[in-house]
């Protein structure tokens, strides 16, 4: 069975834009837990059975927290497969005395889980990126207005280099810079630098985009953004050769 098959149907998506009570979308949840749980679990339990006691995921995945974003669907993976963390703005802080959440599942990923794939994929008409062209729309939320310092170097680039021309184009080009920040703060990170300069990881910026699905991906080779799936090799962002 391939994974397209399996994935669960669930009930409609409430994509029509129509306000939900609380009631309502908290039913909607538990609706689908009940269709997961009756009718696509039992078609899988060979599946979770394997997987209930350990995980060898095929790589870690960093996205934004934004809820049109599923990772799983736009991969066609499956439970178990994608070792997936998420926030607001697919940020990765650097290495410093201060590590969150997102530094230690990367610690995590890459030394106790082995993973050898780290992808980091940002997205299309992003709320964080918006806010940091914006910055005075965040006067009331200070935790994401600090949080996002870490993309203020994206925003730097963009607005010394980039000779965009209006909103649209300023938010696809920072897109795209935001990733290869974070790309370049993942590899700060100890543990990263340790399996890149031996050759046992590999490093993957991606953007994806919510309208048409394309996935453009950093091809550090190239020092350029291309399509996924084009007619040439996968595009990386992994040093050209390992030091050791
Ligand atoms: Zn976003």
């Amino acid at each position: 069975m391939s994974n397209r098959d399996k994935q669960p149907q669930a009930p409609a998506p409430q994509a029509s834009g129509k306000a939900e009570s609380a009631n309502e979308a908290l039913q909607h949840i538990v609706d689908g837990f009940k269709h997961f749980r009756h009718d696509v679990f039992p078609q899988q339990e060979e599946l979770f059975k394997k997987l209930a006691t350990a995980q060898h995921p095929r790589a870690m995945f960093i996205t934004c927290a934004d809820s049109r974003i599923v990772p799983e669907l736009i991969t066609q993976s499956s439970p178990g497969d994608l070792f997936v963390t998420r926030n607001v703005g697919n940020v990765v802080p650097p290495y410093g005395p201060m590590n969150g959440g997102v530094s230690t599942a990367i610690e995590y990923a890459v030394m106790a889980l082995g993973v050898q794939h780290i992808i980091i994929c940002g997205h299309s008409d992003c709320g964080a990126m918006r806010a940091v062209l914006n910055p005075h729309t965040l006067e009331k939320m200070p935790t994401v207005k600090a949080w996002l310092r870490h993309a203020e170097v994206a925003k730097t680039v963009v607005e010394g280099n980039c000779s965009c021309s209006g909103e649209h184009e300023t938010m696809h080009v920072l897109t795209e810079e935001n990733v290869i920040a974070q790309l370049t703060h993942l590899r700060t990170h100890p543990s990263v630098a340790s399996k890149l300069a031996s050759g046992q990881l590999f490093i993957h910026g991606w953007v994806y985009d919510i309208e048409t699905s394309e996935i453009r991906a950093y091809d550090a080779a190239q020092d350029r953004f291309l399509p996924l799936d084009g007619d040439h090799t996968i595009p990386t962002a992994t040093p050209p050769r390992a030091r050791y």
